[in-house]
């Protein structure tokens, strides 16, 4: 059974023409219910996340400026979010909602997080809407437990995964591979362990063929036994902030070449959506409804 983390407390009102697309977290499961890709039951409700598995990715100093609310006013306008209670609870609940999905991953090949892949967030630091790492929180869960031995982190928003590279620079067990517009945010990135930039105005054929290659060289070299996928869909043309030229098909035949790359190989995937920005929200939801109704169609 395909199962979704996703919380009331996902949604939160922001100001008035706040840049960040909140409401795609409301509308994006309706979607799915509304046309049947989903029935409630798939619908798990994280709790918020204990402590411990904060500081074991996010330095401590950090946290508690955070959990506290006493970022410094420059700490808070990195991240692009009002410094509020809920903001804070809506973070740590995602995450929760990405490290639970290890588990139905585990048991069922996929889970996916109506939220999250908040890969800007670095041990220290929180930027461009993210504050924690979720998919670094749970792939460090997933060494600890020893559910996995060896992870590869495919980040395919249009943004560099540049947290997720700092969190893991160290780390041999969790292979970052970040493929995201050379031109865009962040100006300055990190390294991941490989780094893909893409030319602004990539069409459908040039990304589909360069992940189509990379993915499967990858997988054959890194020998991964769990896979995290960003799913991003700010690579869209449509979008405002990805200076890409990857149509909606293109999208969901991105999405097609990672789920079966992990469903052939039997390799347990949990999906975390990421980015999304084109101004009609049609174009947002109907490509991320996208990746759901796949992992639909190819697992179950
Ligand atoms: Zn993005």
């Amino acid at each position: 059974m395909l199962k979704i983390a996703w919380s009331e407390s996902y949604v939160l009102p922001l100001p008035p023409n706040h840049r960040f697309p909140m409401s795609k977290y409301e509308l994006l499961p309706q979607q799915l219910l509304h046309e049947g890709t989903i029935r409630p039951e798939n619908l798990f409700h994280p709790a918020p996340l204990e402590e411990q598995w904060i500081l074991r990715t996010h330095e401590e100093p950090y946290w508690k400026r955070l959990e506290s609310l006493t970022l410094s006013p420059s700490e808070v306008r990195k991240t692009g979010f009002p410094l509020k209670r809920e903001v804070v609870t809506r973070e740590v609940t995602i995450a929760n909602g990405t490290l639970l999905c290890t588990h139905h991953a585990l048991e069922f090949g996929i889970a996916m997080n109506i939220a999250g892949g908040t890969h800007h967030a670095f041990t220290n630091k929180g930027e461009g809407f993210c504050l924690l790492n979720d998919i670094a929180i749970a792939a460090n869960y997933l060494i600890d437990r020893k559910l996995a031995r060896q992870i590869l982190v495919v980040d395919l928003d249009v943004h560099q995964g540049n947290g997720t590279a700092q969190i893991f620079r160290q780390e041999p067990r969790v292979f970052t591979f970040s493929m995201h517009g050379a031109n865009n945010y962040p100006l300055i990135k990190e390294s991941s362990d490989l780094d893909i930039g893409l030319p602004d105005y990539t069409d459908d054929h040039f990304y589909l063929r360069t992940l189509d290659t990379n993915l499967k060289n990858l997988v054959d070299r890194v020998q991964p036994d769990f896979i995290f996928y960003q799913s991003g869909v700010d690579i869209l043309d449509t979008d405002k902030l990805g200076r890409l030229s990857v149509s909606r098909e293109g999208c969901r035949k991105r999405d097609r070449t990672v789920l079966e790359v992990a469903h052939k190989n039997k390799i347990p995937l949990v999906a975390s959506m990421g980015g999304g920005y084109s101004p009609d929200f049609r174009d947002i939801i109907e490509a991320h409804a996208n990746t759901y109704r796949l992992a639909q169609e190819i697992f179950f």
